[in-house]
């Protein structure tokens, strides 16, 4: 048993656990990070950047959100069933944070949407000058860096295993074990979780959620993410939260191929579901959570958009009708050959290519046919005057006529889930009575039940807005706690 002293232990270094670390140790706090695998960022080292609201690339830009209408807008979607005291605290901050974020060294590309619909609050990290996917590797290494420098210790492959609390039920350590199986113990007067949900953890999804990972919920894994900050703080005394999903939709075998397969299917055509019926104004497929909401309520949690070559034909000529910056590609030259691929592969179930609606409906499983043959029938009528079933708009209206047909076959994903560990506006960890548990603090998704039932994609960069602005919080609220404790 290795013993270990620090003011604070953060548990987690993903983009909340790392913004925590700075800010406890640019307060002259000791502190020791635990990151049980042998890198840090987590699942942001995937993600493109954080919101921010009024901040100086928005003025550049002349985009005119601000935190009144962003707040206001937040709280009519949400019903007023969140923490409006945190939602407000988090966008005013937001803007402070982006040039935080700056000072540590990190450039942005600007500030941008993630479809039309959207606000531009998406402050996406540079990538050799410009804009690329994992520019949010490059935001976690800038704070990784500054807290190193301000001699933050990070023990990496070294999983936090159980919070103690003294017999005034203060936090007083922190029981850990490195790779080699050796226990550690810190003694610390704070601690703070942020360990990004559960999203790796199909027990804990089924349980808390109710979802079957691989049957209705084809979750984006990040390896690692059990849940386990999320247990350890309640076996502390932590109160717990609903949780839920951050959800889009996928084609889960091919959305990390060839981008020219899913960016094609994920354009705003006809989408059935498994009794052969429309169930979607398809225009929503550029919202990825409205759209995987609506799947994941459709029979059997799967929706088929479909396409015709002449729609195909017309995007390789003119472009595609939307694009964003996630899935992206100059042309879909390929298109045809990437979706042989996947069709020849047979543990690739994406994509499926006929000759005739008949076939096509067949090799979907579309339970009634008939039905099918008459939406699409119904569909493209529609597409000569207007959609009276879902109201999309006529630009988006394309028949579905010239063979060969191909459809995409989309599930439920997530991005991780949301939630787990109730705090409160200071990211103070509470108790079932709502008393905040002397020297502990929580950040990140582990915490993060600020969207209600469903993901604000309208004001993109929220998640890992939410974790660096609530990591920040968290690390500022514990050095002031130590501080109070040792006067
Ligand atoms: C593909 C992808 C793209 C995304 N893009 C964006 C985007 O552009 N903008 C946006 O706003 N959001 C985005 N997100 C979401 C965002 O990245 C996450 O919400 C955010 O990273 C969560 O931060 P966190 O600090 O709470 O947790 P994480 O980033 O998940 O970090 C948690 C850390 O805790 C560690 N850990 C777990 N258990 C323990 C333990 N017992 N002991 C010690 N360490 C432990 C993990 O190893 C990990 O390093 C994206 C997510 C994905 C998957």
């Amino acid at each position: 048993m290795k013993n270990l002293k620090a003011d604070v232990v953060v548990i987690g270094t993903g983009p909340s656990g790392l913004a925590a670390c700075v800010e406890a140790s640019e307060a002259g706090m000791s502190v020791i990070a635990l990151e049980k695998q042998n890198v840090s960022g987590g699942a942001a080292n995937m993600g493109m950047g954080p919101l921010g609201i009024g901040t100086r690339h928005q003025q550049d830009q002349m985009v005119d959100i601000d935190v009144e209408r962003a707040f206001k807008m937040f709280m009519e979607y949400t019903h007023w069933r969140v923490d409006a005291n945190m939602v407000k605290r988090y966008f005013e901050a937001s803007a402070g944070t982006i040039e935080w974020l700056e000072s540590l060294g990190v450039e942005f590309a600007g500030a941008y949407k993630y479809f039309p619909k959207s606000e531009a609050t998406w402050h996406i990290v540079a990538v050799n000058g410009g804009i690329g996917r994992n520019g949010g590797a490059i935001m976690n290494k800038h704070m990784l860096d500054r807290a190193q420098e301000n001699g933050v210790e990070v023990m990496y492959e070294t999983p936090a295993k159980k919070i103690l609390r003294d017999d005034e039920g203060k936090i007083c350590g922190v029981d850990a074990v490195d790779k080699d199986g050796e226990e550690i113990h810190i003694d610390c007067k704070a601690v703070i979780v942020g360990t990004g949900g559960a999203g790796d953890s199909p027990e804990y999804m089924k349980e808390r959620m109710g979802y079957t990972y691989g049957k209705d919920l084809f979750n984006i894994v990040i390896p690692g993410l059990k849940g386990e900050g999320i247990k350890m703080a309640i076996e502390a005394g932590a109160a717990t939260t609903e949780m839920t999903v951050e959800k889009i939709y996928i084609l889960p075998f091919s959305d990390f191929g060839p981008q020219s397969v899913p960016v094609t299917f994920m354009q705003p055509n006809l989408m059935v579901n498994v009794q052969g019926r429309r169930f979607i104004n398809e225009e929503m497929m550029q919202n990825t959570t409205f759209t995987g909401n609506a799947i994941q309520i459709q029979k059997g949690a799967v929706g088929f958009s479909i396409l015709d070559q002449k729609i195909v034909n017309g995007y390789k000529k003119k472009g595609l009708d939307v694009v964003n910056f996630v899935h992206h590609v100059d042309n879909i030259d390929d298109f045809e050959q990437a979706c042989d691929d996947i069709i020849n592969d047979p543990n690739n179930p994406d994509v499926v290519k006929a000759d005739t609606l008949e076939e096509l409906a067949e090799k979907l499983g579309i339970e009634d046919v008939d039905t099918f043959l008459e939406t699409v029938e119904e569909y493209n009528d529609m597409c000569e005057s207007q959609d009276t079933l879902f109201y999309k708009p006529s630009k988006f209206m394309k028949p579905i006529e010239k063979a060969p047909f191909y459809a995409g076959i989309f599930h439920p994903s997530g991005y991780g889930t949301l939630g787990g560990i109730k705090i409160d506006d200071k990211c103070q960890v509470l108790d079932d009575d709502w008393n905040a548990i002397p020297g502990f603090f929580a950040c990140g998704t582990d915490t993060c039940t600020i969207y209600g039932d469903s993901y604000m994609f309208l004001l993109p960069g929220n998640t890992m807005g939410y974790c660096v602005n609530t990591g920040r919080f968290a690390g500022e609220a514990a050095a002031d706690y130590v501080d109070e404790l040792d006067d």
